[in-house]
């Protein structure tokens, strides 16, 4: 086996397609060789290696040693020096680097290879004896921290002590002098501290360096780290050995770090910091403050300290011309990290550099409008989820923040308003123009109405998949949950954080994208829809197969979706629309009517309500299809729970409390989920389903009318399991049709269809679709009902499963392709045997979720329907899907 791969002098044994074997800095470090950029020598083992150490109890293979001897003759040969010679020693860098960028592994040793005795041939041959002994420290204190494990605060003591009591400010201002001693004092500490001297063999320093970085393979902070980012372990980490160069060699060197263009704009410019006289990690470690690269950067900071176009101009301008040829050449934004040691220029890193949403997409365009990449390719490298962070206001990153409290960050976006304790508070105050945050322990279904409403919503308890959160997400309204420092007292209309007591009235501030909670009005930054977001959308749309749809029932969220590019309502949640004010008190009173015609006068009162709010949200979708679902919640979610509440609707409706109290029992259930919902109401109570029936033709009607365009309204029938409850519902809803056709002598074209979120259902989808002419697959429930979990209760356990690697993702986030899945795509089979041009579409959660639309794509469904604001996600994902 070849476990070690030489690079150096203008040629590389590896290149950057060997990243899975030499780990992405070895194998740009090769591609960097092979393009002749000035990279100092050095080798790569490979993560091979790695693996091979793992599973023969962390030994290392056999002819390893031998092989890294060859290449590092090999490397000396080239810098002229050799690997633990007296006279001239070979410096060495011991870098991790594994497939996947991970910050978890063990930190770089720099300048390996010194010793009491090196150290002097250093000082000699450069002619510096400060550089040489500040070099020395260096190592040790890296060595002894990395591989020894000493901690790295004992070195800062006795540094900050020396510096203190020789007088230096500054690092840079310690004479060689110095040095030497505060390096005797590391030295004694470090027996004495751990019991055994620092190694002064170079060879043993180098190993006991390569050892370190397997071993950090399978340190707490990495296996964290791969956990967080689905990394697996059996991947391994490279290990590279190489050169050292030195950007701690006087003033004619340097070390810098830089971006080829600005990673938070995006804008093609130059981006990146650097250090005169200082090595490694200084430039990120904070000790100096950096200068900038270039000009112009420098002049917009106002600084007066030097850039290194100033200051190095040849330096400066080969980096410009390396910055240039690398992004051609991985023809991606590039981030890089540099040495110049006496003027000459050395490049130790390049990869794609991370950047912010809004960069991406202006660097996208850009390439693409250069030509540097192809318009899919633009819509390829944007990362669907990401687009969440630029469809709502964000707070300004140079507005001060006055933190009182923090939570999760339940749903992106910065909201600013009055405080309110009530639901019914933040819709009054919405209704004259106020803007208010709902402060609640937790929300629940009662409180939609004051959610949308409300600009925020911020709880003390609850976790990301609370009512609160997943609402919030679905309205995209900023959310902050589960902040639990604050002390909510309702009663008192206050709010206490930190120890300061807020009121209703007085105004905060919510960032839902870090779950902060700030004091005051904080000044933000509205979100661009034109430009680049526009630009990466128009080719988006160009690219996919797959209509997107949104689940809308207010007009301020059909609204919002249309301007998000929804193509039509994939879901219109009825039961919604029963919560408001009045509705709910005819709600009330059609539930506790005794008989039909006390449920008929009831919904009476609901239908002219119901057919209003059709009309407005066909209006709004000028003939886009409109999916409608008739009523889905079991009764009981519209009755009071405790006995105050109890008390208060019985005198509203004018029944007795007891009364009142005796039909929530009865409507009691022991698991609602699995109980009296969906189409099982339409068949218990036909009424109900027969008056959302007409108000949807009678809209149809008068929405046709207003608009000049026809309305196609679509009927969805919830929870079907059997063909026969579809017949049954559909013969209702045929009958009203054929009733308010006569009536407004109209033709009506409708579909009738069902969602699919029952087992049975998919795998009776051939009968079912006999009566059906649409299938929309509730994902939510059939992620439900296919795994027997409910997802209220599911959050505890399911985040131990992934913790212990029964599952690798949350069912209810990403469709789980395997079973859920496999019932769709076995119900979309079957559904299209028997109907050939059945609709077909999703309209759970996972609608807007890209790997779950990316699986909707390969079935070939119709569209995608979910929350406005994931549209956009949706429509990039879609399009991903096609490319
Ligand atoms: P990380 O993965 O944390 O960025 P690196 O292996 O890139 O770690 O090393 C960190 C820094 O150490 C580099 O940015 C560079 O400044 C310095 N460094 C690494 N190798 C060398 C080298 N051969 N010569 C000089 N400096 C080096
Ligand atoms: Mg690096
Ligand atoms: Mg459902």
């Amino acid at each position: 086996t070849k476990w070690v791969y030489s690079f150096g002098d203008g040629q590389a044994e590896g290149s950057a397609a060997d990243r899975n074997l030499l780990g992405g800095k070895g194998a740009n470090l090769a591609e960097m060789c092979n393009l002749g950029l000035p990279v100092p020598p050095g080798l790569t083992i490979t993560a091979d290696a790695c693996v091979w150490y793992y599973d023969h109890d962390r030994k290392l293979p056999d002819g390893l040693e031998q092989a890294v001897a060859d290449a590092l003759v090999n490397v000396g040969k080239i810098a002229g020096r050799t690997f633990g010679d007296p006279e001239k020693p070979l410096l060495l860098s011991v870098r991790s680097g594994a497939r996947a960028s991970m910050p978890g592994m063990m930190d770089t040793v720099l300048n390996l290879g010194l010793n009491d005795e090196t150290v002097n041939a250093v000082a000699r041959d450069s002619g510096d004896e400060r550089f040489a002994y500040d070099s020395y420290r260096r190592f040790i204190q890296m060595y002894a921290n990395v591989v020894m494990g000493l901690d790295h605060e004992v070195f800062e003591e006795i540094l900050e002590d020396e510096k203190a009591r020789l007088g230096h400010e500054l690092d840079t201002d310690v004479s060689a002098g110095e040095w030497r001693e505060i390096i005797a004092r590391y030295m004694a500490t470090i027996v004495e501290e751990l019991g055994v001297p620092f190694p002064q063999d170079p060879h043993q320093q180098l190993w006991g360096a390569i050892s370190a970085v397997f071993a950090s393979w399978m340190n707490a902070r990495a296996i964290t780290y791969r956990q967080l980012h689905d990394i697996p372990a059996s991947w391994g980490t490279a290990v590279n050995v190489q050169a050292m160069v030195f950007g701690n060699l006087g003033d004619h060197s340097a070390t810098g770090v830089a971006f080829t263009r600005n990673p938070s704009t995006g804008a093609n410019e130059l981006y990146g910091e650097f250090l005169v006289n200082a090595q490694g990690e200084d430039v990120v470690a904070g000790i100096r403050t950096p200068q900038s690269i270039t000009e112009a950067a420098r002049i917009e900071a106002g600084s007066d300290r030097p850039s290194l176009e100033k200051l190095m101009p040849e330096a400066f301008a080969e980096f410009l011309a390396i910055c240039n040829r690398l992004e051609h050449h991985y023809r991606d934004m590039q981030d890089l990290e540099f040495t110049i040691e006496r003027g000459k220029l050395w490049m130790l890193q390049t990869r794609s550099g991370k950047r912010t949403a809004k960069a991406a997409l202006k660097i996208a365009v850009d390439m693409a409008a250069d030509g540097l990449i192809t318009r899919e390719e633009a819509v390829i490298r944007i990362d669907p989820a990401s687009l969440d962070q630029l469809l709502h206001p964000t707070i300004d990153p140079h507005a001060a923040r006055d933190i009182i409290a923090s939570g999760l960050p339940a749903s992106p976006g910065a909201a600013t308003g009055e405080i309110v304790f009530t639901s019914e508070e933040a819709v009054e105050a919405a209704k004259t123009g106020r803007k208010v945050i709902l402060v609640r322990v937790e929300t629940s279904p009662e409180d939609i109405h004051g959610m949308h409403a409300a600009e925020g919503i911020l709880t003390s308890r609850g976790g990301m998949t609370s009512h609160a959160a997943v609402v919030a997400r679905g309205m995209g309204t900023p959310c902050v949950s589960g902040a639990g420092g604050l002390r909510i007292d309702s009663r008192n209309q206050t709010l206490v954080a930190l120890g300061v007591t807020l009121k209703a009235g007085d105004v905060i501030t919510l960032d839902g994208s870090t779950g902060q909670v700030l004091k005051g009005e904080v000044a933000m930054l509205q979100p661009e829809l034109s430009g680049d977001f526009g630009q990466i959308m128009e080719w988006a749309d160009a690219t996919r197969r797959m209509k997107v749809r949104t689940n809308a029932e207010t007009p301020a969220d059909a609204r919002a979706a249309r301007s998000f590019g929804a193509e039509g309502i994939g879901l219109c949640r009825t039961e919604h629309m029963f919560f408001d004010g009045d509705r709910i008190t005819a709600m009330r009173e059609m539930i506790l009517a005794d008989a039909e015609a006390g449920r008929r006068a009831a919904l009476a009162k609901l239908l002219p309500m119901q057919r209003s709010d059709f009309i407005e949200l066909f209006e709004i979708m000028k003939g886009l299809p409109v999916t409608i679902r008739l009523l889905d919640p079991p009764l009981h979610e519209f009755l009071p729970k405790t006995e105050e509440e109890i008390a208060e609707v019985a005198a509203v409706i004018g029944v007795t409390a007891d009364k009142l109290g005796q039909r929530v029992d009865e409507l009691h259930e022991f698991n609602p989920m699995l109980g009296h919902r969906g189409c099982r109401l339409a068949i218990s109570y036909p009424e109900i389903a027969e008056m959302q029936a007409r108000a949807i033709f009678e809209a149809a009607v008068a929405a046709a009318k207003s608009t000049g365009a026809p309305v196609v309204p679509e009927i969805m029938v919830p929870l079907v399991g059997l063909r026969e409850e579809l017949d049954f519902v559909k013969a209702r809803i045929d009958a009203v049709a054929q009733e308010v056709i006569s009536e407004s002598g109209v033709e009506l074209e409708y579909l009738v269809g069902t969602m699919i979120e029952l087992p049975r259902a998919a795998i009776r989808a051939h009968a079912i679709a006999e009566v059906a002419e649409f299938f929309s697959f509730g994902t939510n429930d059939l992620t439900q009902t296919t795994f027997g979990i409910s997802r209220d209760d599911a959050s505890s356990f399911l985040m131990t499963y992934q913790q212990k690697g029964i599952i690798e993702t949350d069912p209810f986030v990403t469709i789980d392709i395997d079973g859920v899945g496999e019932l769709v795509r076995i119900a979309s089979e079957k559904g299209r045997a028997t109907r050939p041009d059945i609709k077909l579409g999703i309209c759970g959660e996972h609608g807007g979720d890209p790997a779950s639309v990316r699986f909707c794509d390969s079935i070939g469904l119709d569209y995608v329907s979910c929350s406005p604001f994931r549209v956009p996600i949706a429509r990039l994902a879609a399009a991903q899907a096609a490319i």
